[in-house]
């Protein structure tokens, strides 16, 4: 069988290395020294003036949110993932959608003033698929309306953008370690902020507030990372470079020979160093999809419809028509990618979607 991904799972004996430090210390969780390497070792290798590393993807986005967002109204990408409008909702703002770019995938700055009101407090816009916004006008949008600006780069580990780590763009930028992305804690995830006073803020939000055993800087909730996800991400991370490359392989495989003209592929943006975190193609139509679909199940591979639905179509978003993203959304198929995946599985799913598309 083949998923459209697969966890990567560094050989066990060198995780339970990790894990035997958590057991002569006696220490699970609370920044143990193995969260504190982690981080440590992510900040140079990501070159990012801050980095807080937390239990999930989603916490990050949450707080972010609970901080910046004044319970106002919320600029953001109906195409993303669900975590990014479910956090809006759930931290008491209330979702605005933009459409996309149709070629990029990521929100169409150009259509972002109109949508700015008297109640607008952020810009929540997701580097989809790994892939930058643009990030200059929406910076440019937000100075002159006043607005913070959270970047959801949960698919972003390792971009950069103009040379620069894609989390150093933004007020705050989140990214996930959940087990199915690029990087991984098996669960987790971090935050990204220059700003020293707001990084202090975002720190102590993620461990109740506290100030010391007995003290509160303020309100906090729980988004700590255990030393036993630490010791997951330290397992992993000294592959990140063949785990990138290997999928580098299979991009250029795809890219190489897929037929496109019934599909097409997204494009990066421009000085983009991207990290192969995701192959979507867009077909035709929704029929074309179903059938590519299908054909592949039959030889039991399994892509899936990364992303759909188009988010302001879920029913707690109250979201208006978004033609492009709805469109997309119903096209877009992310195909099998993941370190390991064979030359020959690869030409297999080729040769199926060219079969299943001429
Ligand atoms: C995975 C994901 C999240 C959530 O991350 P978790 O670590 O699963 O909480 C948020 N936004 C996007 C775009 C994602 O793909």
């Amino acid at each position: 069988m083949i998923n459209v991904t697969k966890t990567f799972l560094p050989p066990i004996d060198e995780y339970q290395n990790l894990v035997q430090r958590a057991w002569k210390k006696e220490w699970l969780t609370n920044r143990g020294e193995l969260v504190l390497e982690l981080e440590h070792k992510l900040k140079e290798y990501l070159n990012v003036s801050n980095i807080i590393i937390m239990n999930n993807g989603t916490i990050p986005i949450q707080i972010a949110l609970n901080i910046l967002g004044e319970k106002g109204e919320i600029i953001t990408t109906p195409f993303s993932y669900v975590a990014t409008t479910s956090s809006i909702v759930w931290e008491h703002c209330t979702p605005v959608f933009v459409d996309i770019n149709e070629d990029y995938l990521t929100i169409d700055e150009t259509k972002i003033e109109a949508a700015i009101t008297s109640k607008t407090t952020c810009i929540l816009a997701t580097h989809v698929f790994g892939n930058p916004c643009n990030i200059e006008a929406i910076q440019e949008i937000a100075m002159k309306h006043n607005l913070k600006v959270i970047y959801d780069a949960a698919h972003s580990f390792g971009v950069t953008y103009k040379g620069k780590s894609i989390f150093d763009y933004g007020d705050v930028s989140t990214c996930s370690f959940h087990a199915t992305k690029l990087f991984h804690t098996a669960e987790g995830g971090a935050i990204f902020c220059n700003d020293i006073e707001l990084n202090h803020k975002l720190f102590y939000s993620h461990n109740f507030g506290h100030n010391g055993p007995l003290d509160f800087h303020g309100v906090g909730i729980n988004g700590k990372i255990s030393e036993l996800q630490a010791a997951m991400g330290l397992a992993v991370f000294p592959y990140m470079s063949k785990i990138i490359n290997e999928r580098k392989e299979v991009v250029e495989n795809y890219q190489l020979n897929l037929d496109f003209l019934k599909l097409k592929e997204f494009q990066i943006r421009p000085e983009t160093q991207w990290n192969y975190s995701y192959y979507p193609v867009v077909f035709e139509d929704e029929t074309t999809l179903l059938k590519v679909q299908k054909s592949l199940n039959e030889s039991e591979i399994f892509p899936r419809r990364y992303f759909y639905p188009s988010l302001n179509t879920i029913p707690y978003a109250n979201g208006n028509s978004m033609p492009i993203s709805e469109r997309i959304a119903s096209r877009v198929l992310c195909l099998p990618l993941y370190a390991g995946l064979s030359k020959e599985d690869t030409h297999k799913i080729i040769s199926i979607i060219n079969q299943s598309i001429c």
